[in-house]
């Protein structure tokens, strides 16, 4: 941390985590393990070291992800326990535990979409006691627990349905909630994912691009980004360079020399 020019416990045990994986990887010959800006604050921390640099110490605020909508502690298992896995830090017993949880989370979801309250006396009666308005056509358990006064438990005394565990029960309503938000964000992640995926070679020549403005030549060659996305995030980088990056790896895809990924 101190050397990368970070301050914070959190900061410094994140880079200390990553640079331990990726030494143990690059003792294996296998890649390195990269956590992105959409999955986590270590890609975030990470990313904006290695292409924006640091003039005072770096601390690592919310506000500096843009996907903070995705990047919540209450789904940090959901985002990260897989990868962990993967990687062998997460145990096998931890890892069933929580494939159960991630497992009862889908199929509850699935269950509340697919169910469907029809209006009636008994129904409306309910919903007054809970302090929510009655429902005027049928909709299904899902669209009744987006309302801000619902809850799964309240759910439960309109349709016969299972206990769960807390866990699972603040990630059904969380999930079910801001659906509309979290999908908008889930978009632009795809959309960023796009770029992200986008690789510059190592041997690109910045140099020998024609296009590029004198800034964008500079710093590309100096930081020498890992992909289209990342360059993206350099300041003084502009949408021109961007589009010239594009049309070179198209030139060079097609001349069959590139390793865009
Ligand atoms: C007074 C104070 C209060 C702070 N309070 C907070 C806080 O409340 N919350 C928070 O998040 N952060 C806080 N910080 C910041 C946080 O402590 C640091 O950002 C973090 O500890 C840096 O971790 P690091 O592993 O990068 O470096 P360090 O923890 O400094 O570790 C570097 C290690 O390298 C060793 N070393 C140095 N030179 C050599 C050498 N030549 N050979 C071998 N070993 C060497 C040192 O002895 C040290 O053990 C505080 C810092 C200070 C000074």
């Amino acid at each position: 941390g101190q050397i990368n020019g970070t301050t914070g416990y959190e900061e410094a045990a994140a880079q200390g985590l990553i640079a331990g994986v990726n030494a143990a990887h690059s003792s294996m010959g296998k890649e390195p393990f990269i956590l992105s800006r959409s999955e986590a604050y270590i890609g975030v921390l990470i990313d904006d070291l290695v292409m924006k640099g640091v003039r005072e110490p770096y601390r690592m605020l919310t506000s500096r992800a843009e996907y903070r909508l995705l990047l919540r502690m209450d789904n940090a298992d959901l985002r990260l326990t897989e990868k962990g896995y993967q990687i062998g830090l997460i145990s096998p017993g931890r890892y069933e535990n929580f494939c159960r949880k991630r497992d009862a989370i889908a199929r509850t979801i699935e269950e509340l979409k697919k169910r469907q309250i029809v209006p009636g006396d008994r129904v409306d009666a309910v919903l007054a006691e809970m302090g929510s308005a009655p429902i005027r056509h049928s909709v299904s358990l899902a669209e009744l627990l987006r309302r801000p006064d619902i809850t799964y438990k309240k759910l439960q005394k309109l349709a016969d349905l299972p206990d769960l565990a807390p866990e699972v029960r603040e990630q059904v309503e969380i999930q079910i909630k801001y659906e509309g938000y979290i999908a908008k964000q889930e978009e632009q992640v795809k959309r960023f994912r796009r770029l992200e995926k986008r690789l510059l070679p190592g041997d690109t020549d910045y140099e020998q691009i024609p296009g590029l403005s004198r800034e964008g030549r500079e710093k590309l060659s100096l930081l020498r980004p890992r992909s289209v996305g990342q360059a993206s995030r350099i300041s003084g980088i502009t949408p021109a360079d961007i589009s010239v990056l594009l049309v070179y790896l198209e030139k060079r895809r097609r001349e069959g020399a590139g390793t865009d990924g």
